[in-house]
């Protein structure tokens, strides 16, 4: 196996385990904020609770179903942004939006690679319906840091 090879299987491992066996997956009951968000296209519907604590998220988890795409993207995403400033969080959310939703050209700028589990999923920029399973969770926690938040959806 070559290089890319290797990564690929590296990366396909990942969501697998990811999917499969998802963290922060559960209710977290009290949460100071609970958002539903659904991409209707696929069919992905999950539920995210939050717990702050001030400007910071002391705790985030989730619940849902819905393709690996969708679970293993909210499962990477609430172990990296568990205990992040509010801040920190929005510009985590915009950094994510930026890599997935920029043309997947073959050569990437600094800003379009994708780092850390979420380059796992980076393979689904060539794949625009699949894009949208990945951005879900991070879409729907966009909505959860509004002060009154409102249902996410991938179709406006
Ligand atoms: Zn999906």
């Amino acid at each position: 196996m070559n290089h890319a090879q290797d990564l690929r299987a590296l990366y396909r491992q990942t969501v697998l385990d990811h999917s499969r066996h998802p963290r922060n997956f559960l209710r977290l009951e009290p949460a100071d904020r609970v958002v539903v968000g659904h991409n209707p296209l696929c069919g992905d519907k999950l539920t995210l609770y939050l717990r702050l604590d001030n400007d910071r998220i002391e705790n985030l988890t989730f619940e849902g179903t819905g393709c690996a795409i969708s679970m293993a993207s909210a499962s990477i995403m609430t172990e990296s942004i568990k205990h992040h400033d509010l801040n920190d969080a929005q510009c985590e959310i915009d950094r994510i939006m930026r890599q997935f939703e920029s043309p997947h050209t073959g050569e990437e700028t600094d800003d379009e690679t994708v780092e850390g589990d979420m380059a796992a999923l980076s393979s689904v920029r060539a794949f625009p319906s699949r894009i949208k399973c990945a951005t879900l969770a991070w879409k729907t926690l966009e909505a959860a840091l509004q002060e009154n938040p409102q249902a996410a959806t991938t179709e406006e």
